[in-house]
């Protein structure tokens, strides 16, 4: 069963408005990407298999719920790196793979220029790619995932379409989606409008 689910909280809403705003200086725009990939991520696991873990405190025993399967943070390259830091925050020890994407000059399709990631095998997999444009590129990338044997796929995104969201859902069925906010239009370049603009470019302080 897949999920959607919108982030309704006012401490995402006041890091996406530093995101939305474009007189945003890059390096306040990349400590918001950091914090707010650190919300999406604990709502990204909020449903991921448990197991309880049981440690001594200095006065006792104490039973606590923590993930019952590994979890594998795959940031899109270049943009989904400014959540990764965010992730890291709130599950320090998740392994990370990368995977770089590009769109075919001919076919237009996404294509994979590059790939590193530990083995996804049963595995939930915690998909960093900010924008959701047409969907094409993160849709492609979840559908690695599940063929790699993963157990589950979350992807987490600040801004995306409707369209999007559908085309990941559709062609990856049992896939979530984690997402700060869902904008209404396209432009003729396919970024979100009003979405923020360019998020790796200003992520890395690339000017558009
Ligand atoms: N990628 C971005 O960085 N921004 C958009 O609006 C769409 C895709």
């Amino acid at each position: 069963m897949s999920s959607v689910t919108v982030v309704d909280h006012p401490a995402a809403g006041s890091l996406l408005v530093k995101l939305r705003d474009e007189m945003t200086h890059p390096s306040d725009f990349r400590v918001a990407a950091a914090h707010l990939g650190a919300v999406l991520a604990i709502e990204a696991t909020r449903d991921v298999p448990t197991t309880v873990r049981t440690v001594k405190t200095p006065l006792g025993e104490a039973s606590v719920s923590v993930p019952g399967v590994p979890l594998v943070a795959v940031p899109v390259l270049r943009a989904g790196l400014g959540l990764l830091p965010g992730v890291h925050s709130v599950l320090p020890d998740i392994p990370v793979g990368m995977v770089g994407l590009e769109r075919h000059a001919d076919t237009k399709e996404p294509r994979e220029y590059y790939r590193k990631a530990p083995s996804l095998e049963n595995a939930w997999v915690l998909l960093l790619e900010p924008m959701l444009a047409t969907g094409g590129s993160a849709s492609s990338a979840v559908a690695q995932m599940w063929r790699e044997g993963a157990a589950g796929v979350t992807v987490l995104a600040v801004v995306g379409t409707q369209i999007a969201i559908d085309r990941i859902i559709d062609e990856n069925p049992a896939t979530n989606i984690v997402v700060a906010a869902i904008d209404p239009l396209l432009d003729e370049n396919a970024y979100i409008v009003p979405g923020l603009g360019d998020f790796g470019d200003r992520v890395f302080g690339t000017p558009h």
